[in-house]
Formats: structure tokens, C-alpha cells, sequence
């Protein structure tokens, strides 16, 4: 089988929900990726995010075989001597009083939605059904008709209502608009720190703090969806740190398992969390031993290896190398630790036919909303390979 016998495969057989560039990989190792003619490649893309400890690292790879001899489901009707390991070790790691483990990303955010829901009916008062939960314009939190039903993206949502009501949307990186939304029946706020499939976008300094103290003042929970941002990708562990603050209820998902296996999780303080009592949420796959073996060595090897203090130090490297690069195509260069993008102007036509050059460069990268290029290599990207990128990436725009 050649790369076109691969690819044909894929669009006879399969659904058309996504346009692939045409790279087919079958190896991956660090930073790097093959194709199945042997080509090797950067990923500047990390799975969105889930491979932040690099392809294949070695040590979850062990613990995923080392579990799978020994236990893989359970189910939550009886416990395992996994779950309150992964769960003491992440609370730990990122100062959390309570986890609720699920799967996807996705299930993560509706597992939220649900237990702010309880708590504005049990904690808060909130008349029955009423309750309204804030979000942003542009925001990216998952692909459910509940979470789909509050996004601003057109070709994510048209076509597929009705949708669950109670979601007010406001814009993002304005602390001002979030205070005149809240009524006496909002519940939460959901915010991502950073809007990561918008195009990495950045909210001004402060507005997180402000966020936080409007939330405390008004009596709402603040939701942050760090399923993208957390786990070390900007240069903190979690991305709240940059503005010191700390959110009532904390999304984290994609690298929770290095990539390895779906593994998401709801964190929380311990009133918000304490709403929820036996047989009201549940997962049958959430919590299993092999997803909390799994995370438990993601998160070890991710402190061990100092993966987080290296995204903050190779990530300003790394925009200070696109900076450098004068292409009139690049309207704005933007970035946190590793999560970076170049926006390009008009006249540059879309970012996927760049995507393209930069693939045939040897550089994997994704657009996103069509003008964007997002720059997000795994979190053990060297200094060599910073400048390999960066010099690939200059060869790609300087052409035109
Ligand atoms: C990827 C992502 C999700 C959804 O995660 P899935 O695992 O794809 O369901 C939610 N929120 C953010 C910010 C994401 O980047």
C-alpha cells in the first residue's frame, strides 16, 4: 500500500467530517513523525494539544503495557487500585480539592454544565430550569449538541438544532460585558484562558483577575477549560497561573494521558463538587485503571522532565524566531509558552496552502479559521529543532 491507496481508503469508507492534509503517518517518536514512505516530520500540531509529552514517550508507553497485562476496566460499580492514586497525585499537582474523571473532552465540559446546573438549584437557589450559564464568542469547548448549541462558529452548529437552552453569549477578553450579563439566575461562567482553536487568541492582561473577582462578588462559578491550555502548553502548568488566579472548576483533557488514550477530568473545589451525589453522572469508561495508570505517568513525566518550565523558555524562543521572519503575508504573531499562531492577511489567500508548503518542508501545522496558522509542537521541543522549525518556517514565507 502506497500513501494515495491509504488516503483513497479513508475517503471511500469513511465519513467526511474532517479535510486531512494528505500526510499519512505511521511512527512517531519526541517531536518527530513518519509517513509511510519514511518521510519524517515536526509536529507543530500535538494533537491539539494531547501529545504535549511527545510521541510515544517512553515511560507512559510502559505503564500503558505494564496495566494492560494487569487490569483495564472495571467500570465505577466497583473500585480500583488506580483511581484514588491518579486522583490524590492530580489534585496535588494542580491544587484541586475533588476530580470527576471521564473521557473526552467533550464529556468533560457536559459533566460541568451538569454539576454547575445542581449546584445553582441546590447551593445558589436558583429557581427551577432557570439557569444560565455565560460563555464566549468564538469559543471552541467540544462537538455535543449541548456544547455545539453555544458556539458562534456557523459550520460547527448550523444544521444541527434544536439546541439545549440556558447559555448567554458574551464576548471574549471583556470582564465589563460578563458583569452586565449576570442575572440572579446565572450559575457559572466557562471561559478558556487562552482561545486556542479561535487562533490562539489572547485576552488583555488582567482580564483574568477580573473574571475572578466578578465571579466572587456576583456568586458564580467560574469554569475555565484548560483541556487545551493546561498541562504545561503555555508555559504553566495550568494557564490561570499567569494571572494568579484560581477557578472554581478546571476542564482538563488531550494531554492528561500523553495522547495514549482518551482520559478527562473535571476539577473542583470541594462545594461545587459536593453537589453530586450516587447515580447522577457517571461514565462507564471514566476513571478506568488503564486511564489512570495511563495519567498518572503523563503527569509524572511531565514534572519529572520539567516539560512545563521548557515549553515557557522554548516557547519564547521560538516566537522570538517567528518574529524575526519579515513576511508582509504575517499580520500578527501571537503566543503563550507553546502555543503560538501567525495570523496572515488577506492578500495571503487562506493559511492551508502554506500548510501545505510547510508539509512538503518537512513542518506539520494546522489553520485554523482559515487565515490562522497555530504553531504547538510537543512540549520537549530542543533548542536544534526550535531552529530547524524556524528556519523551514522562513524558507516557506520568504518565497513569496
Ligand atoms: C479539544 C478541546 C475540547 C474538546 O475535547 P475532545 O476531547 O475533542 O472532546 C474542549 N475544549 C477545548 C478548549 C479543546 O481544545
Amino acid at each position: 500500500m502506497n500513501e494515495n491507496n491509504y488516503i483513497e481508503l479513508e475517503e471511500l469508507y469513511g465519513a467526511h467530517n474532517y479535510k486531512p492534509l494528505n500526510v499519512v503517518l505511521c511512527k512517531g517518536e519526541g517531536v518527530w513523525v513518519w509517513d509511510v514512505a519514511g518521510k519524517r516530520y515536526m509536529d507543530c500540531l500535538s494533537a491539539y494539544s494531547a501529545v504535549n509529552q511527545g510521541h510515544c514517550h517512553p515511560k507512559i508507553m510502559a505503564t500503558m503495557i505494564e496495566q494492560c497485562k494487569k487490569l483495564t476496566l472495571t467500570s465505577r460499580a466497583f473500585r480500583n487500585d488506580q483511581l484514588g492514586l491518579f486522583y490524590k497525585e492530580l489534585c496535588e499537582l494542580t491544587k484541586s480539592h475533588k476530580v470527576l474523571p471521564m473521557n473526552s473532552g467533550a464529556e468533560a465540559v457536559e459533566t460541568v454544565i451538569k454539576t454547575v446546573r445542581k449546584w445553582g438549584y441546590t447551593v445558589k437557589g436558583v429557581p427551577a430550569d432557570k439557569a444560565e450559564i455565560i460563555v464566549c464568542a468564538n469559543n471552541f469547548h467540544g462537538r455535543t449538541i449541548t456544547i455545539v448549541g453555544f458556539s458562534t462558529d456557523e459550520t460547527s452548529r448550523s444544521g444541527f438544532g434544536p439546541f439545549t437552552p440556558g447559555f448567554k453569549i458574551i464576548p471574549f477578553g471583556d470582564a465589563d460585558a460578563l458583569e452586565k450579563a449576570i442575572t440572579p439566575n446565572t450559575v457559572a461562567f466557562m471561559v478558556e484562558p487562552i482561545q486556542g482553536e479561535a487562533g490562539v487568541v489572547i485576552p488583555p492582561d488582567g482580564y483574568l483577575k477580573k473574571v475572578r473577582q466578578i465571579c466572587t462578588t456576583k456568586n458564580i462559578v467560574l469554569i475555565l477549560d484548560e483541556i487545551q491550555t493546561g498541562l504545561g502548553r503555555t508555559g504553566r502548568l495550568l494557564a490561570e497561573e499567569h494571572e494568579q488566579i484560581e477557578a472554581d472548576l478546571t476542564l482538563v483533557g488531550k494531554a492528561l494521558s500523553g495522547g495514549f488514550y482518551p482520559v478527562s477530568a473535571v476539577l473542583s473545589n470541594q462545594a461545587v463538587m459536593d453537589v453530586l451525589r450516587p447515580g447522577e453522572h457517571g461514565s462507564t469508561f471514566g476513571g478506568n485503571p488503564l486511564a489512570c495508570a495511563v495519567a498518572r505517568t503523563a503527569l509524572k513525566v511531565l514534572v519529572e522532565e520539567k516539560m512545563v518550565e521548557n515549553a515557557a523558555e522554548m516557547g519564547s524562543y521560538f516566537l522570538n524566531g517567528l518574529k524575526q521572519i519579515k513576511c508582509p503575508l504575517f499580520k500578527e504573531i501571537r503566543g503563550r509558552g507553546l502555543l503560538m499562531a501567525v495570523e496572515l492577511t488577506a492578500e495571503a489567500g487562506g493559511a492551508r496552502k502554506y500548510c501545505e508548503k510547510l508539509k512538503e518542508s518537512g513542518l506539520l501545522c494546522k489553520e485554523t479559521h482559515d487565515s490562522t496558522i497555530r504553531f504547538a509542537p510537543p512540549l520537549v521541543i530542543n533548542k536544534e529543532d526550535v531552529e530547524w522549525a524556524i528556519d523551514r518556517i522562513t524558507k516557506v514565507f520568504t518565497s513569496y
